[in-house]
């Protein structure tokens, strides 16, 4: 029997199934995730389980969730949605707030699954350029027209921040929803969360990073309650699942201090590194988030290398205004040792 052609939509076309580069590696310097370990208190409380959290649904809209969520960041809960990481919560903002066919600008170089979350939707994906100095670009990223704006800071890949007189000029020129990612906040000790003041800012952030809980899958969007209530009809019931939603409620209560210590060991390793790195000829960009983005001749070369001792980093290839590059997420500093070492045996092979 042959299959039938089912029809499939177009803008999937251009989509392509993620994936990692990275295989099995000694030391995973991949992917961002917190390289000190698990919160304390949450890895107890999964430990403990009660079945009812495995056998019953969860709360529709992670209600106990949204409460701490809201302590820790400064507002109340009905400013707050959670979602199956904040993958989920860009996505499903990403719909709520713009029609198929509009458009959703965002800075290039970022986050890489924006553009996918754009087609995903049905929206044309628009990459506009970052400055000189890494700023957003806001006369352009105005004139693209378009619904839904993306912004980042501190930024993934690049690990620089936007200045805040751009983003208010973006705020106030913008047509549509303006989302800013702080999946990094953490680290760079600021927050713009002040801004969903302005009625058209969604701020993302995630559990994944700084928390180290990015296998239970927690992100969460602070906005004004009627920006909440459009992204919660987008997203549906039951995103976060109940183990995930009593493990991150611990940990927003119980290891706080065990998050801002792993903030404060990453960031004195990563000047560290930086310093190491300018030492072997290697200039990475100004981070305020927890890893280092290398600018590298050819990445592909330099990545294979570092696998083969181990290793595994992230490379990209022409990142606009950067060229190539590799990113190193930041841990304890026998593990940046271990790349140092690697990196020096390659730059060996190469002489
Ligand atoms: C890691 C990351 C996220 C996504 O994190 P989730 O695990 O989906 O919460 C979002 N934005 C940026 C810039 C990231 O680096």
């Amino acid at each position: 029997m042959t299959a039938p052609s089912l029809r499939t939509r177009d803008a999937y076309r251009e989509i392509q199934i993620y994936s990692t580069q990275s295989g099995a590696c000694e030391v995973d310097l991949s992917d961002n995730t917190n390289l000190w370990g698990a919160p304390p208190a949450a890895l107890r409380v999964i430990r403990q389980i009660a079945g009812s959290a495995i056998t019953r649904y969860p709360l529709p809209y992670a209600g106990d969730l949204r409460a701490e969520l809201a302590r820790y960041a400064g507002v109340s809960s009905d400013m707050i949605v959670t979602g199956c990481g904040s993958d989920d919560v860009l996505d499903s903002a990403i719909r709520a707030f713009a029609e198929p066919g509009e458009k959703l600008a965002y800075q290039n170089p970022s986050f890489s699954m924006i553009p996918v979350f754009a087609r995903v939707n049905g929206l044309i994906p628009i990459g506009v350029p970052l400055t000189d100095s890494f700023d957003a670009d806001a006369g352009a990223m105005l004139a693209t027209g378009a619904r839904v704006i993306y912004l980042c800071s501190p930024n993934n890949p690049t690990g620089t921040v936007l200045t805040r007189g751009t983003i208010e000029k973006i705020v106030t020129g913008a047509d549509g929803l303006v989302m800013i990612d702080e999946a990094y906040a953490e680290f760079a000790g600021m927050t713009l969360v002040d801004l969903v003041a302005s009625g058209r800012v969604l701020v993302t952030r995630t559990l994944s990073k700084a928390f180290g809980l990015a296998g239970l899958r927690v992100g969460y969007g602070i906005g004004t309650p009627e920006i909440i209530a459009e992204i919660r009809k987008a997203r549906g019931p039951y995103k976060v699942g109940g183990v995930s939603e009593l493990a991150a409620t611990i940990a927003l209560t119980q290891d706080k201090e065990w998050m801002f210590d792993g903030v404060r060991k990453t960031i004195t390793n990563r000047e560290r590194l930086a310093t190491e790195l300018i030492q072997r000829g290697f200039k990475s960009l100004p981070s305020s988030a927890n890893f280092l983005l290398v600018p590298v001749n050819d990445c592909g070369k330099v990545s294979r290398s570092l696998a083969s001792a181990g290793i595994a980093v992230r490379a990209f290839a022409g990142l606009s205004g950067v060229g190539d590059a590799i990113r190193i997420t930041i841990g304890p500093w026998p593990m940046m040792e271990r790349f140092l070492d690697a990196l020096d045996a390659s730059g060996r092979l190469r002489a």
